[in-house]
């Protein structure tokens, strides 16, 4: 398995791109570790497709290398790059069995007789395919036949990396949760470099132990799933991952508070509220809906709201406050005491973000 290195990467499918508009991936770098498994999280159209088919091999990018392990690939076919890709819709050979599916890559390389039984025998366990592997593949299901799909990934121990472009979309739901589970167990025991692209949040933040969420064209933030939900870099980040995602507000900034429409203040941590002074940009609140408080009474801190609408989704209420013309979600744990209509809104500090133009401001460093 390899370490994949993106340096100075971009691509435009129209010729000559001026702007950073015609780019369907922007200028970026990137590593994925040996043995990693990542996630590509991102909208439809964001670019996600593209980058793995420059990693692939099967688009030569506009600008940029790739490496495999310091080694320059990005001249060679996939053939050369040894990457095994599981697409969207299952590759399988429906007349042979499931056992030569499984097979087939490995007598490609000419790999001893007893050594392609050990494989696949391996693969088709960990995959629970054992009882079929003497069935021909077109008497599965497409369940069955993207397991085989995987499995042909799997099988091959001499590959860079397996990446897996949104293999669960023919997947019937209550099979999905059994699959990325099993893809985790698989990657903890084989520790291939996994690459996998989804649109949704929850399959990247099961899978993967670092998630790249990408947006238009851009990587904005690469993290783990805690990560990105206590300190999103990007506001997209805050928005598309949550749920619901976090709250935004558009703010200035006075003396240590953050001001909402002109009149609403919520108090900052000082250092945080010198630097957002010192922007230039737009600038924007970000707090989630679990770590917004309610108050029944009026305090010090408290910013006075009125709450709309109240909803139980089981486990957790989610409730609806207007602050002026605003408004924001809460996720407070089931059986929470609510106020009947007025409330205050707190805004602990320690979990109250700002962004600037988009980007997470860090007290003393920037903008993330
Ligand atoms: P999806 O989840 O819908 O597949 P994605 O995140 O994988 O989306 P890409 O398929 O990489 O996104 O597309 C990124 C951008 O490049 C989009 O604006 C898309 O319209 C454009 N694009 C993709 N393939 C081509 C192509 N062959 N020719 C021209 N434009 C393309």
């Amino acid at each position: 398995m390899a370490r994949i290195q993106l340096q100075q990467l971009a691509h435009a499918y129209g010729g000559r791109p001026t702007r950073p508009e015609d780019y369907a991936l922007r200028r970026l770098d990137h590593v994925w570790e040996d043995g990693g498994a990542y996630a590509l999280l991102g909208p439809s159209g964001c670019g996600k497709t593209t980058l793995l088919n420059i990693v692939s091999g099967l688009l030569q990018p506009t600008e940029g290398r790739v490496l495999f392990d310091g080694r320059d690939v990005t001249a060679l076919p996939p053939q050369q790059r040894n990457i095994a890709q599981v697409f969207q819709f299952p590759v399988i050979y429906d007349a042979m069995t499931v056992y030569d599916n499984l097979a087939f890559p490995l007598r490609n390389r000419k790999l001893p007789k007893a050594e392609i039984h050990r494989r696949v025998l391996e693969v088709a366990e960990m995959l629970e395919l054992t009882a079929a592997l003497q069935r021909p593949g077109r008497s599965l299901g497409a369940d069955g036949k993207q397991l085989i799909s995987m499995g042909r990934g799997l099988v091959r121990e001499d590959v860079a990396a397996i990446l897996f472009d949104e293999p669960l979309t023919v997947i019937d739901p209550h099979l999905k949760w059994r699959l990325r589970g099993k893809l985790k167990e698989i990657h903890q025991r084989l520790r291939p470099t996994m690459v996998y692209v989804t649109h949704d949040q929850t399959e990247a933040l099961t899978f993967a132990e670092k998630v790249v969420v990408m947006y238009e064209g851009q990587v904005v933030q690469v993290g783990t799933p805690q990560e990105l939900f206590e300190r999103p870099e990007h506001t997209f980040v805050g928005y598309f991952i949550g749920s619901p995602g976090m709250n935004l507000l558009p703010v200035t900034i006075a003396g240590n508070s953050a001001v909402v429409d002109g009149e609403h203040r919520i108090p900052l941590a000082p250092q945080l509220a010198a630097q957002a002074a010192r922007s230039a940009r737009t600038l924007e609140l970000g707090i989630r809906p679990e770590f917004l408080q309610l108050q029944r009474q009026v305090t010090a801190d408290g910013v006075p709201a009125r709450i709309a609408a109240v909803e139980d989704l089981g486990g957790h209420v989610l409730v609806t406050v207007v602050l002026g013309r605003r408004t924001l979600k809460l996720r407070l744990p089931e059986g929470s005491e609510l106020p009947s209509e007025q409330a205050w809104l707190r805004f602990p500090p320690e979990r109250t973000l700002l962004y600037a133009d988009g980007r997470l401001i860090i007290p003393g460093g920037g903008h993330g």
